[in-house]
């Protein structure tokens, strides 16, 4: 006879037996018979393994995690990582082995377009993400793209929007590899510089007056005796300001200047379907919008990574040059451990690397000069610090390319962050639901970190749910509207996805605040004066979690 196949549960039945004031679940089976040259089916009535939450993974369906939640008693908080370490695709960087001295200044990878198809290879996309390589540098792009980046320069910035805010940071000038303390007499790694707030036309005029002074000191200096440049000019130092985080996300004041980078390949646009910064709903200044820079020689942007560790395009305006120094995210933690050692924060403090203490602790350093027209590509995780050489604007923005190395990343700083309880820019758990619901992916590596994290998900949502519903608390569904912003608490700043945990603050208006479950105990432990709202169903996660499915390459 053939083996026995099982088909889907039989709905009467199951209602039946929960009408008889069973509280088991049944899982009817049926088997198909074969008697007397017939096919017939008989119904066997099986109970219900329960896979124990422990065995649960993402082979599991919808209905088994939530059943295995259900099952589980968790005392108190259930806190578990979205990432499982056995999925990780991060590079083996051996980091025991040293690094000879000539190899610590490893060759910038710098790609030369042959033609504008080029750009448009899947061949550049695939370079410019390897895990390997943490920055790529695409020579002349502005040029085989026909980009006018007039568009960007200052004149056409003063004629489009003049009294647009620019905001300052005022720095002394100094040499790219050296970072001087207050006292001048050793070299550190803090680099604080001051904040304050002008326009486009203001700074415009001391950018082209700054270029006009140099103009005259070279011709000052070259009339001079050969025997007076003695004169010790590098002891007085330079006080310069450099505009930045010019925000470009208006589409009607900017429509040429963004219209005009359309033209790039669609990996590094500003907007593709493939860009996780797409799929975020609403609009994260500066990272899914553009943003200019304007600077003059010496203007420092510090050492940092991304936010969330996502990429990011730079593409230097002219005319003059810059110089950017690049590490690979491997080497992050050393970083961070000098930071910590020169008491600056690593991910909200400013500070300039010493490339001594860099090299010295066996971590190689990519420089390189990026000239007017040249694309800088910043891998995911890439820590980078960049100082102006010449007069130049620079515009720039993020990407999150939906692969398996980006999205490791971007999540292990959305955990990180919460431990040092600084806010995630990109809220990864309702970007991961927003990608699964709306995106195909055939990547394996990919598709099991996000199904994970979605099962992480369900299973933080469900164990929180049932402890709340066991402890009497109502819990009010409110579906979410459209271009309704992801929630952060107003505490701790962490994500809070689907289960938020409102107070209504006392004022003249009503305002209502959202707060983690851990902040909302914190202010009233019974939760007493606390809504807890619920903004997906269940059913809905558990919908989209199984038909979130890994799509074959060929289809
Ligand atoms: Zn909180």
């Amino acid at each position: 006879g053939k083996p026995p196949s099982s088909l889907a549960p039989v709905d009467p039945l199951k209602l039946k037996a929960l009408s008889m004031g069973l509280s088991k679940e049944l899982k009817i089976i049926l088997i198909k018979m074969q008697s007397a040259g017939r096919q017939t089916f008989n119904i066997s009535e099986v109970e219900e393994q329960r896979i124990p939450l422990c065995k649960i993974s993402i082979k599991n369906t919808a209905t088994e995690v939530i059943r295995a939640c259900k099952g589980t008693r968790v005392k108190g908080k259930f806190k578990e990582s979205f990432l499982l370490p056995a999925f990780s695709v991060k590079p083996n960087i051996d980091i025991e082995i040293p690094i000879p001295r000539e190899k610590l200044n490893p060759p910038t990878p710098s790609i030369y377009l042959e033609s504008k198809r080029d750009a448009f290879s899947p061949v550049l996309l695939q370079f410019c993400t390897d895990p390997k390589n943490a920055v790529t540098v695409i020579r002349g792009l502005a040029g085989s793209l026909r980009l006018n980046l007039g568009l960007f320069s200052t004149k056409s910035l003063v004629e489009a929007n003049s009294d647009h805010a620019v905001e300052v940071r005022t720095q002394v000038q100094q040499p790219a590899d050296e970072n001087w303390d207050s006292s001048g007499s050793t070299q550190t790694w803090p680099c604080e510089s001051s904040r304050s707030h002008t326009t486009i036309a203001k700074y415009a005029q001391y950018q082209a007056s700054s270029f006009q002074e140099s103009l005259q000191e070279e011709k000052e200096s070259e009339n001079e005796e050969e025997g007076e440049q003695t004169s010790d000019q590098s002891a007085a130092t330079k006080i310069i300001k450099f505009g930045t985080n010019i925000d470009l996300s208006d589409p009607k004041r900017w429509k040429p200047q963004l219209q005009e980078l359309l033209k790039l390949p669609a990996f590094m646009r500003v907007e593709s379907s493939n860009n996780m910064l797409s799929h975020v709903g609403h609009t994260i200044l500066g990272m899914n919008t553009v943003q200019l820079y304007m600077k003059v020689p010496g203007s420092r942007t510090p050492g940092h990574q991304e936010n969330n560790n996502f990429c990011s395009v730079n593409i230097n305006i002219g005319p003059g040059d810059c110089e950017w120094f690049a590490v690979h995210e491997h080497y992050w933690e050393a970083i961070n451990k000098f930071c910590e050692k020169h008491g600056v924060d690593y991910l909200t403090g400013s500070w300039w690397p010493v490339l001594e203490d860099l090299y010295s602790s066996n971590i190689p350093v990519y420089r390189f000069i990026q000239r007017p027209g040249d694309l800088v590509w910043i891998n995911a995780g890439t820590v980078h610090w960049v100082q102006a050489v010449g007069w130049c604007n620079n515009i720039a923005w993020n990407v999150g390319p939906l692969n398996s190395y980006q999205y490791q990343l971007a999540l292990e700083r959305f955990e990180w962050n919460e431990v040092k309880k600084v806010k995630s820019i990109v809220p990864m758990i309702h970007v991961s639901w927003n990608v699964a619901r709306t995106i195909k992916i055939n990547d394996q590596d990919t598709f099991k970190m996000i199904k994970h994290c979605l099962m992480q998900s369900i299973k933080h949502i469900q164990i929180l749910r049932d402890q709340l519903v066991a402890a009497g608390k109502k819990i009010c569904y409110q579906s979410r509207v459209k271009d309704e912003p992801a929630y952060y608490c107003n505490e701790c700043d962490v994500e809070v996805f689907d289960l938020l945990f409102v107070t209504s603050e006392n004022g003249s208006k009503k305002t209502y605040v959202v707060h983690c479950e851990d902040c909302a105990r914190a202010k009233s432990p019974s939760l007493a004066g606390v809504v807890v709202l619920e903004q997906y169903r269940i059913e809905e996660l558990m919908r989209t979690y199984d038909s979130f499915v890994l799509v074959s390459n060929t289809s």
